[in-house]
C-alpha cells in the first residue's frame, strides 16, 4: 500500500523566524496533542533556511525539500545553488518543474531534464511537477500535455532512477487561485499518469509511484482529494502557510 505524502511548498514566503517557529511549533503540537499520523511530511522552506530547518527536524519523522536546484554543479552561475551544495548540508529532496519555475523562470523540458540528471547524480528524491494551463484544459489537451511533459523529462530515466521520484499533478489554473480541479478530474488524470508509468516501466513501478495532487488544497477539501484511489497526497502552497489549516490537512 502506498503511503500518504504531504509536501508544504512555502515558496518565497517565510523569513528565518517564521520558518523556524513554524517548524518548532509543529513538532511541539505533534508531541503535546499526541498527533500520530502515518504520513510522510515534507516541508520546503527557502534556501537560506534549509540548513537550520533540517537541523531542527533531526530525529523527527519530518523531512525537508529544496524548492529548486541549478542544472550545473559548479561554476560561474551567480546567484544559483547546486545539488552538491544542498547535499553538503544534508538536503536529500528537491521540487523540480513547478509551474512557477516553468513560467516565470523559463525552465523548459530540456533544462528540467538536466536538473533531473544532476539531482539523481547526487541521490536526491525528486518531487516532479506536471500540469496543464487553463487554455490547454479548455481545448481538452490536458492528457497530451502531461504525457509530453513526462516523456521529455522523467521518462528518460531508468527504472532504478524512477524509484527516486514523486510526481505532482498540478493543473496551473488551480495553483494559488482558490479554484480546485474536481475530485473526479484529479482521479482521472492520476489514473492516466499511472497508466503512462505502466506502459513505460511496468506494473510494479506504476503501482508504487507516488502521485500527489496540488492546486488550492485546503483543510476542507483535502480529505476528498486524498480519498481518490490514485491520489497519494498533496503538494500544498497557501494552506501550508497557515498553521492550524496545515495541521488539519495533516490529520485529513
Ligand atoms: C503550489 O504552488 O504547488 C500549490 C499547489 O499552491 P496552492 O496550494 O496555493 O494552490
Amino acid at each position: 500500500m502506498r503511503k500518504r505524502i504531504l509536501v508544504a511548498n512555502w515558496k518565497m514566503n517565510y523569513d528565518f523566524h517564521e520558518t523556524t517557529s513554524f517548524i518548532r511549533n509543529l513538532l511541539k503540537v505533534f508531541f503535546d496533542r499526541k498527533i500520530n499520523h502515518d504520513k510522510e511530511i515534507i516541508l520546503s522552506p527557502s534556501f537560506p533556511f534549509l540548513h537550520i530547518s533540517n537541523q531542527i527536524l533531526q530525529g523527527s519523522s519530518l523531512n525537508i525539500a529544496a524548492q529548486n536546484i541549478h542544472q550545473k554543479n559548479k561554476g560561474p552561475y551567480t546567484g544559483e545553488i547546486s545539488a552538491s551544495m544542498l547535499k553538503s548540508i544534508g538536503i536529500q529532496k528537491v521540487i523540480l518543474g513547478h509551474s512557477e519555475r516553468r513560467e516565470l523562470f523559463f525552465e523548459n523540458n530540456q533544462i528540467l531534464l538536466e536538473k533531473i540528471k544532476i539531482a539523481l547524480k547526487y541521490d536526491f528524491n525528486i518531487i516532479f511537477c506536471v500540469g496543464e494551463s487553463l487554455v490547454e484544459r479548455k481545448n481538452n489537451k490536458q492528457f497530451e500535455i502531461i504525457k509530453k511533459q513526462l516523456e521529455k523529462t522523467v521518462f528518460y530515466c531508468s527504472s532504478d532512477d524512477i524509484k527516486f521520484f514523486y510526481i505532482a499533478y498540478e493543473p496551473i489554473w488551480a495553483i494559488g487561485t482558490g479554484k480546485t480541479a474536481t475530485f473526479e478530474q484529479v482521479q482521472v488524470m492520476h489514473e492516466f499518469i499511472r497508466s503512462l508509468f505502466l506502459e513505460k516501466y511496468g506494473k510494479n513501478i506504476s503501482d508504487n509511484i507516488p502521485i500527489l495532487y496540488g492546486g488550492s488544497i485546503n483543510d476542507i477539501n483535502a480529505k476528498n482529494f486524498f480519498s481518490q484511489k490514485d491520489v497519494d497526497g498533496g503538494l500544498i502552497g497557501n494552506a501550508s502557510l497557515q498553521f492550524e489549516k496545515f495541521l488539519k490537512i495533516i490529520q485529513s
